[in-house]
């Protein structure tokens, strides 16, 4: 490799770069504190403590009577989103009510969860300083990429130590949302019931957070000929343990992370791997210099450099460290980094390498005992496994609250507010080139520092809302693929620093386009 791109590396990953760690020091518009709370008045409504007298009054259509909860807040989920969006209303002095169809914290996180997507193999493909809360830094004796289980730990202390859970109403989903007028300030009937029956009940809420992830409701491929397969065919999300592929012929379809991840589960347990995937991606490894590689890209970042030297720059030294994918008979990818979601993997090339996975290319049908390939070659895999990816769903909303159109795709302002109402937001509907959750504290605090101005200061609260930017636009400085797959796709610096603009203009008074 040549010196000089070898010494650019060692300057980003050096001390000296990381004395500018912008991870460490939060993004925190001025004026804005994370951690104490904001000073605000004792919320009008006593906290909940029993389920039974907030809600007997409650009940089904427009027309019965309804609980006004005053100027609470509704949080639906407590994933690591809902967790935070609670936290963070909760600082700027909101009552917050939080509604969580299962019976525990942490969302996908926690693999009890009938809709969690992890398995058990599950670690992080983002690292430690870019995936946790800025106010809640993971332990430093924690690995790089911590284990799924060590992030329900993680996500279970902070809700102990953030006093979250008596904010909780766990086992209860929402059903329905509805606004109670046409203006930005409206406020909300959320329609809940217990998950195992019970009679639903209808709750007035000053704002409403959606965090119900978008990591649960499959995307299925509609493969000719798949109905008659004879073979098992299961979505990634029913894929839990090595056990469903140990000892079996199997297909892997998709070649995100995680289709990434079962391949190489299938190359060391099963019998026969075969992973399909529609185009040629960049499988960068999770470790560069001895450092997880999105800290190293991150490194980079920060040395200003432009989109298309970076491009550059992480081209060449994939050439030079993992080489040349189509030696191993994978396709060359047929795009730039950074324009489709980063894949971190260091076992595929190796597997491939080995013998354990053939790549092979998209599906072309089904047959009742093999698959057919685009290629015209076969494979009769026993174990199909499609890694095809999530789509984000909402089944207790009208598509125009979040701004769906015919394919289902939202489209929010800041991609965190509802188009027409402030006083609906959406947390962690983003899919960072990061891990989530240092954007989801600031999306959340950005949303309660909203409602609080609406509420001292309304005028102020509407001048800023009417400048917000247009719904629907992208944050990423790639030319991000239009796909499903990339819907919800930011880059994670672009995306952090319009939320800092954004706090700083509504908290400082000036409001700009
Ligand atoms: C295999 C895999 C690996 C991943 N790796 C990473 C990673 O390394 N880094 C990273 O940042 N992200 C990763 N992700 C993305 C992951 O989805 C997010 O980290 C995270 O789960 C998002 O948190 P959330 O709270 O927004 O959603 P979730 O964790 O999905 O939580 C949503 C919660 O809402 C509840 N809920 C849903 N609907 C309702 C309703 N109607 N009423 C009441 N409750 C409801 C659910 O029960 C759930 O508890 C990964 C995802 C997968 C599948």
């Amino acid at each position: 490799m040549p010196a000089w791109i070898v010494r650019i590396w060692e300057i980003a990953v050096s001390d000296e770069a990381a004395s500018t760690d912008r991870h460490a020091e939060p993004v925190r518009p001025a004026g804005v504190r994370s951690v104490p709370a904001a000073p605000v008045a004792a919320p009008a409504v006593p906290a909940p403590r029993s389920g039974d007298d907030r809600l007997a009054t409650a009940a089904t259509d427009r027309t019965a009577e309804v609980s006004d909860r005053g100027d609470a807040v509704c949080v639906i989920g407590a994933g690591g989103s809902g967790l935070a969006a609670i936290k963070n209303f909760k600082q700027y002095g909101f009552d917050v009510d939080c509604y969580e169809r299962e019976t525990g914290v942490g969302g996908a996180w926690n693999w009890r969860h009938e809709r969690s997507p992890v398995y058990s193999s599950t670690h992080l493909i983002s690292s430690k300083p870019f995936t946790q809360f800025p106010d809640f830094p993971m332990p430093d004796d924690w690995p790089d990429y911590p284990h799924h289980s060590t992030l329900l730990t993680y996500f279970e202390r902070y809700a102990d130590h953030f006093g979250l859970r008596e904010h909780i109403w766990f086992g209860t989903e929402v059903v329905k949302i509805v606004p109670t007028s046409d203006e930005p300030t409206t406020t909300w009937d959320v329609t809940v019931r217990g998950v195992h029956g019970g009679a639903l009940k209808t709750l007035r809420y000053a704002a409403v957070v959606v965090a119900n992830g978008h990591n649960w409701a499959p995307k299925l491929p509609g493969y000719p000929g798949l109905d008659a397969f004879a073979g098992t065919v299961l979505h990634a999300s029913a894929y839990k343990d090595a056990a469903q592929v140990r000892g079996k012929r199997v297909l892997v379809v998709g070649a995100g992370n995680t289709g990434c991840d079962i391949a190489v589960e299938a190359a060391q347990q099963g019998a026969r791997c075969w992973h399909s995937s529609r185009r040629g991606y960049w499988y960068a490894p999770k470790y560069a210099f001895g450092r997880p590689a999105d800290q190293v890209n991150d490194r980079v970042l920060g040395m200003g450099l432009p989109l298309a030297i970076r491009q550059w720059l992480f081209h060449a030294t994939m050439r030079m460290t993992v080489g040349d994918l189509t030696r191993f008979g994978l396709p060359a990818p047929d795009h730039k980094i950074y324009e489709t979601h980063p894949i971190a993997n260091s076992q595929l090339v190796y597997h491939v390498g080995h013998g354990g996975i053939v790549p092979v290319p998209d599906v072309e049908r089904f047959e009742r005992n093999q698959v057919v390939f685009t290629d015209g070659r076969t494979a009769d895999p026993e174990v199909v496994v499609l890694a095809t990816g999530y789509l984000p769903r909402f089944e207790f909303l009208a598509p125009e609250l979040y701004g769906g159109d015919e394919r289902g795709r939202p489209h929010l302002r800041w991609q965190l507010f509802g188009p027409a109402h402030p006083t609906l937001s959406f947390a962690g509907l983003v899919q960072p080139d990061s891990g989530i959750f240092t954007i989801v504290h600031w999306q959340t605090e950005l949303a309660a520092a909203w409602l609080r101005l609406a509420e001292s200061t309304p005028e102020r609260a509407l001048q800023w809302w009417h400048r917000a930017a247009e719904p629907g636009r992208r944050y990423s400085d790639a030319d991000v693929k239009d796909s499903s797959r990339h819907w919800l796709e930011i880059s994670h610096w672009v995306y952090l620093k319009a939320l800092q603009r954004a706090l700083t203009d509504l908290t400082s008074g000036k409001v700009r386009a």
